[in-house]
Formats: structure tokens, sequence, C-alpha cells
């Protein structure tokens, strides 16, 4: 990368939740965040664009299904138009629909594996051939503690996420001779929409298990993130970094 060219950082699901925190905690006069979402007139993807900018840094949203091959490639097509290069990419895109697994209907098996898996592998795919190109790239793959520890009741969004692990293990393999590094975050139990409307008493149980006693923030996770991303963490690649308070270790 030359010194005046501005980094690009790419974050799916970016926002809101942890996806928004680390738009903002990559947001720097030397860095350019796009993200992308699915909602339609999404709010909280304006209020992130403005949030990064009143930080300080420049975000531009799109909506845009990563289940879509034809939308991720001319996403990305669009960015590397528009800057010539990509520096990392954040699968964060995810989403849950819970129920026990003898009960769950074949499309909630679909939908999830497609967005949280299929999504990450069609980003990745898009952004390899710029990062192999320019010969320098961080991928980080947004699994979860559950994707180590199953949890009943969300075989799909476990699937997916142990999915993750193996998708970012095998590209670490792959990518590693061209300068690109492939690692995966997995959150424990972190404060954001996907967890708001959990029950108390479901919240009670899962707290049990953090011997730190508390929900994670967004923040925590990105900060992870950012080192990632970052020259510093140039040597790790196909790894697993867990935060999640003790609740697995
Ligand atoms: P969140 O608040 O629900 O945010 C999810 C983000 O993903 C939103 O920006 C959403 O955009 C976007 N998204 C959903 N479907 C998409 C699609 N098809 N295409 C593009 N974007 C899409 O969730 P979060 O808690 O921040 O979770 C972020 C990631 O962390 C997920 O992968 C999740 O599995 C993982 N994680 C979370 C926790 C936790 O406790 N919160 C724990 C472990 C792992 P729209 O709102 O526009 O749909």
């Amino acid at each position: 990368m030359t010194n005046d060219a501005k980094r690009v950082v790419v974050v799916t699901g970016g926002s809101r939740g942890i996806g928004r925190s680390i738009g903002l905690r990559m947001a720097d006069l030397n860095t350019r965040v796009y993200f992308n979402y699915s909602a339609a007139d999404s709010t909280d993807a304006e209020e992130t664009e403005r949030l990064v900018e009143d930080a300080g840094g420049s975000a531009k949203g799109a909506r845009v299904d990563v289940a879509s091959r034809q939308e991720v490639q001319e996403f990305f097509n669009h960015i590397v138009k528009e800057c010539g290069r990509v520096d990392v990419l954040v699968n964060n895109a995810g989403i849950t629909e819970d129920g026990l697994m003898v009960r769950m209907k074949e499309e909630y098996w679909d939908r999830v594996l497609g967005i949280n898996l299929k999504g990450a592998f069609l980003c990745t795919q898009a952004v390899a051939k710029p990062m192999m190109k320019q010969r320098f790239g961080r991928i980080i793959n947004m699994t979860s503690v559950v994707g180590v520890m199953g949890n009943a009741g969300q075989a799909n969004y476990v699937a997916s996420k142990a999915g993750l692990i193996g998708l970012t293990k095998s590209a670490a393999r792959e990518l590693a001779p061209r300068g690109i590094t492939v690692n995966a975050v997995a959150p424990g139990f972190i404060d954001t929409h996907m967890t708001a409307d959990l029950s108390e008493k479901v919240k009670e149980a899962m707290l049990a298990q953090v011997p730190l006693g508390m929900m994670g923030q967004p923040e925590d996770v990105a900060e992870v993130i950012a080192f990632l991303a970052s020259e510093k963490a140039s040597y790790i690649t196909g790894q697993v970094i867990h935060v999640n308070g003790g609740m697995y270790m």
C-alpha cells in the first residue's frame, strides 16, 4: 500500500450492533469504511454513517444481501473501482432463526446457512482476487462461542458458525502465500439487538455460564477485530480468538 492511499475496510452487516462498533473503531482520517445491511430504508445505516463521520472517518453503507452472489459481486466491484483496493474484510453479517432441531423448518436452515456461511464465502471469493493482486489482506470471520460449544435450539446457527471456522482455516492456508491472513473471532454473549429479545430467564441462564458475570459490549469485540486487521497481527492466521468473559476456555 502506498503511503498516500487510504486503507479500505469492508464490514458486512455494519449498520448496527457489533458491525457498527467495528466501523467506528476503524474510523480515522486514513481509512474508508464500506458496510452493507439488508433492511429497506435502514435508519440504522444512516446513523452508522453519521457516527463514523462524527468520529472523523468516512463510511458508506449499501443495501446488499450477502447471500446473493450478484449483489455481493456488484458491491465489491464498485468498491474496487472507487478505491483500487480492499485491505480488510470483516464477514460480520449474521442472523438467527432459532428452534429445536427436530422441528426446525428447512427454510430456517437454508436462510441461516445462506446468510451466515455462504454469505461469508461469497464475500471472501469477491475480495480474494484484489487482495492476492495487492499481496496484502486481512479477512476476519465472525463466528460464535456456540460454534465450538454447540447450543440447544440453534442447530442451524451453530452449524453456520462451526462452518465459518472451517472456512477460516482453509482460506488461511490457501491465501497465506499471498500475504493474506484469515482469522475468526468468536464472541460470547454480547449486548446487541440479536440478544435484546431474549427473555430475562434465558439471559440469566446465559450469564450464569460467564465467569466474568456480565454481557460483553460490541466494543470488546471491535477491539480484537481492529488488532487482527492491523499490521501488528501479521504473524497470526487461521486462528479463532475468543471474546466471551470466560464462557468457554
Ligand atoms: P445485529 O445487531 O442483529 O446486526 C446484524 C447485522 O447484520 C445488521 O447490520 C444486519 O442488517 C446485517 N444483516 C443481516 N442479514 C443480512 C444480509 N442478508 N445481508 C447483509 N447484512 C445482513 O447482530 P450482532 O449481535 O451485531 O451480530 C453481529 C455478528 O456477530 C453476527 O454474525 C452474529 O452471529 C455474531 N455474534 C453475535 C453475538 C451476540 O451475542 N450478539 C455472539 C456471537 C456472535 P439489517 O439490520 O439491515 O438486516
